[in-house]
């Protein structure tokens, strides 16, 4: 059997590597390494396949929330909603810039924010909703852009960990993750369902005056040449790293069925065991890419399978062990522990296994058998 990995970014590798060396060559021998052609083509190949008018390229996911949180004009004070069940980026970002955080619990099957949570948490200072699609599934889009709408609030997307997943409107439409709120940020940290060899990230709006700022916060401020209008960042993606995403982004949907191939043969081999929940799908299978492919174990066992995981060489991780409102730079004497009650128990049940494109049936047979027998030891 191949070694076990989290993720297999040197397999992936293998099927793009004459195209990534050859371009990789070519940006060598252009010396275009910032704002050259590649990072411009990949700006337009990701419009067309999101279909969002404008795709502002930067440095990283978190700095994409930051720049879209910087262009919206939020002021310190105002007051941004998002998931107590999320990475730090999210939260943090908003911290920085003297935003005010205000975290929410989630739901229980999809670990996405919850809706009654966060209708209870606008205050006549909200300004932005913070919807984070965890682990590659679509947030309830609808209940949100409608809240968004009635008390006249920003929808940020935090896109990081579902590129590529669709959104089926109640109505039937369908829309890519990232292309629905006011505006969305992403990263392509290499281990992300559309990941670089290094850093990336970007903003997706479809506002043509929203995008012209962002152009410019991204780039010091600057609109014209050392005309510094409103104070920026410097955040810029690379060529070497756009030549990679170029690579990648024509294969991004079959990387995406190979992570749901996965899924569906953990979901199946999991099959009836009382304590192993396996992850719950919303609405449309497409609306579910799998950054993440993330148990409940509800025997209180949790912490005893990951060491025994580690004894048997199974990789495994914990996303997330500790709520973001009981961090020590996140503290808040507003919070009520009994207005988390999903967050606190999720950090103690969930396990993520295992999820990249290169899983075999040999790996997925060992890894859910193994599971199996220590729940029911
Ligand atoms: C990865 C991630 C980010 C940050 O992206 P970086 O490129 O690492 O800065 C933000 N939010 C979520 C939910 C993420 O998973």
């Amino acid at each position: 059997m191949k070694k076990i990995q989290m993720v297999d970014l040197k397999g992936q590798y293998e099927g793009i590597k004459d195209r990534i060396n050859t371009s990789f060559q070519e940006v060598l021998d252009s010396t275009a390494f910032i704002n050259g052609p590649e990072v411009h083509a990949f700006q337009k190949e990701m419009e067309a396949y999101l279909g969002v008018k404008h795709v502002i390229p930067c440095a990283n996911g978190t700095d994409a929330l930051q720049i879209a949180m910087m262009g919206l004009g939020l002021k310190p004070g105002d007051e941004v909603i998002t998931a107590d069940f999320t990475f730090a980026a999210t939260v943090e970002v908003i911290a920085l810039l003297q935003l005010t955080p205000v975290l929410v619990d989630v739901d229980l099957d999809t670990f996405n924010i919850n809706i009654d949570a966060l209708k209870k948490a606008i205050t006549p200072r909200t300004k932005a909703i913070v919807p984070v699609h965890l682990f590659g599934q679509v947030a309830n889009m609808d209940a949100i852009m409608k809240l968004a709408q009635e008390h006249n609030l920003y929808v940020i997307e935090d896109n990081a960990q579902a590129i590529g997943a669709d959104y089926t409107w109640a109505d039937g439409r369908k829309q890519k993750a990232g292309a629905i709120g006011h505006v969305a940020a992403t990263s392509f940290f290499p281990s992300k369902n559309l990941g670089c060899y290094g850093d990336g990230g970007a903003i997706f709006t479809n506002d043509d005056d929203l995008a012209h700022t962002l152009r410019g916060v991204v780039n010091h401020g600057m609109y014209v040449r050392y005309h510094h209008d409103v104070v920026g960042v410097n955040s810029r993606l690379d060529s070497l790293q756009a030549v990679v995403l170029r690579a990648k982004l024509p294969l991004l949907d079959d990387y995406n069925n190979k992570r749901k191939e996965a899924a569906f043969k953990y979901n199946e081999a999991f099959k009836g065991q009382e304590h192993i929940l396996t992850p719950v799908v919303v609405g449309d299978p497409s609306s579910h890419v799998y950054h993440q492919y993330t148990l409940r174990i509800t025997n209180g066992k949790r912490d005893d399978l990951v060491n025994f995981l580690g004894e048997h060489n199974i990789p495994c991780g914990v996303y997330y062990p500790i709520p973001l409102h009981k961090q020590k730079a996140y503290l808040d004497s507003r919070y009520r522990e009994e207005d988390f009650p999903v967050t606190n128990l999720l950090v103690q049940e969930v396990i993520s296994l295992p999820m990249h494109t290169e899983l075999d049936d040999e790996q997925i047979t060992f890894i859910t058998q193994k599971i199996i027998e220590f729940v029911n030891g």
